[in-house]
């Protein structure tokens, strides 16, 4: 008892056992009325703090919104501090939250899947993430057993099998997409799942394979046909036609491994180097007049080639790649297209500001279903037309690269008999009129 409490409870024994005895006088009974008043005194004071301690007992009942009771003494005190030590409490756990918050929000942002396992393997906690990597609703899942809702027996083998040394690959949700999952344990039997979308590195490095076994396909064939003619020179007493006939096969197998060489060296080129910068303008007739020059020598009157000329543009981008391109589609058009047959070059500035520049040919077509794949390195429709007149295979994979790393896009129309048409679309920001072309128009309105 506080002496707060203590003085109350005697000036209430006084003051009760005074008032008594006063009464107690007035019929001749002073020292029983002094002490029924004295009695009297100290249940009420027992009363008061009865009551006190009873609204202080409620407000700890209920969820302490208001402030405690303000009582005065020994409850007023009490309740005084009970409130202040709750009220600290509650700042502490306030800043608790706000950092286990944070934290929960920096692993929201990771590029990664992170998964919380309890030890029955239940689900703690995981972030979007890792919800997308295993088909999971980071809500309504939690709590859930993850070997029930992850089927994926490599998953459900790893996770049941306690080695986790090295990560596991496994297909993602609906066999969509690969991911790879590490296992950290910590606690007591708790688990950290670490999981990353390795499908576009899986995809790269199958693109890469591939790429090489082409590639060494491709120079494999040449050589060991070069490797027979040797062979034949050397054991075989040929006469000089025959020397001459077999001299001029092996050229053309060199110039095969030539062109091959050439033209992984400008993709690796076009791969290996930054954007072209949009500054540096080139004369669009006159790099398109060159172009066309090469593919009239490498028809040798066997079409009629023509150039139909638009207006006087410029161009920015690098000249050397932008030669590539445009020869790359008159090649195939010459190689494409059966003697007699018509290639147009032409260019034009399009009404949303972007400039053209149009191969078409009367030659072979190509069916709808090749249109997609038609850019992808090696892939040809017919693979010994192609190689016996001179192909690759990475032409047309040359041009997509030239004009994207210039911001443009290739569109190819194609009718199989009829003809094709490939249209290079530079951006606005990279083609504009020539000087004369513009003063020339500013004359005409003037
Ligand atoms: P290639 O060296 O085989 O010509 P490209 O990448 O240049 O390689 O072209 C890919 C394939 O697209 C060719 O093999 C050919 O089948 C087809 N192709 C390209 N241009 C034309 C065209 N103008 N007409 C018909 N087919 C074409």
């Amino acid at each position: 008892m506080t002496p707060n409490s203590i003085s109350r409870l005697a000036f209430a024994l006084v003051l009760g056992a005074l008032l008594g005895a006063v009464f107690g006088a007035a019929l001749r009974q002073p020292v029983a009325g002094a002490a029924t008043g004295a009695l009297a005194g100290v249940l009420l004071s027992m009363v008061v703090d009865t009551r006190r301690g009873l609204r202080l007992l409620d407000w700890l009942r209920g969820p302490q919104q208001t402030d405690a009771p303000r009582d005065q003494g020994f409850w007023g005190e009490l309740a005084y501090r009970i409130e202040r030590t709750l009220r600290q409490k509650e700042v502490a756990v306030g800043h608790e939250r706000e950092r286990l918050a944070q934290f929960l929000a920096a692993i929201e942002a990771s590029p990664n899947g992170v998964m919380l396992l309890d030890a029955n393997d239940q689900i703690e906690w995981c972030n979007t993430v890792a919800a997308q990597h295993f088909g999971l609703d980071p809500t309504r899942d939690r709590l859930q057993r993850v070997t029930n809702l992850v089927r994926s027996p490599l998953f459900v083998a790893y996770l049941q099998s306690g080695v986790f040394e090295e990560p596991v690959t496994f297909a993602g949700p609906a066999g969509r997409s690969t991911v790879s999952l590490m296992v950290r344990p910590y606690g007591e039997g708790m688990k950290l799942l670490l999981s990353q979308d390795i499908t576009e590195r899986e995809r790269a490095e199958a693109m890469r394979r591939d790429f090489v076994a082409n590639v060494s396909h491709e120079i494999r064939t040449p050589l060991t046909v070069l490797a027979g003619f040797v062979e034949t020179l050397a054991s075989l007493p040929l006469t000089e036609p025959e020397r001459q006939r077999v001299l001029h096969l092996m050229g053309q197998q060199t110039n095969r491994m030539q062109a091959l060489v050439g033209d992984l060296l400008m993709l690796a080129q076009l791969e290996g180097s930054p954007r072209p910068g949009a500054d540096r303008w080139l004369g669009l007739t006159l790099l398109l007049q060159r172009s066309l020059a090469d593919a009239v020598a490498l028809s040798a009157g066997r079409h009629t080639v023509t150039l139909r000329e638009g207006p006087e543009l410029e161009v920015a981008g690098v000249e050397s790649e932008l030669l590539s391109a445009v020869g790359n589609l008159l090649a195939n058009a010459v190689r494409y297209t059966p003697d007699g047959g018509r290639i147009e070059l032409a260019w034009s500035l399009l009404e949303d500001g972007r400039g053209a520049i149009e191969v078409n040919d009367t030659g072979l077509g190509i069916a709808r279903e090749h249109l997609p794949r038609l850019t992808e390195r090696f892939y040809r429709v017919d693979g010994s037309r192609s190689r016996d007149t001179g192909g690759t295979g990475l032409g047309l994979s040359i041009v997509k690269h030239v004009i994207q790393r210039h911001g443009g896009e290739i569109d190819i129309q194609s009718e199989p008999g009829k003809g094709s048409t490939f249209r290079l679309l530079l951006p606005g920001l990279r083609v504009r009129l020539a000087e004369r072309a513009l003063s020339a128009r500013a004359e005409a309105a003037a």
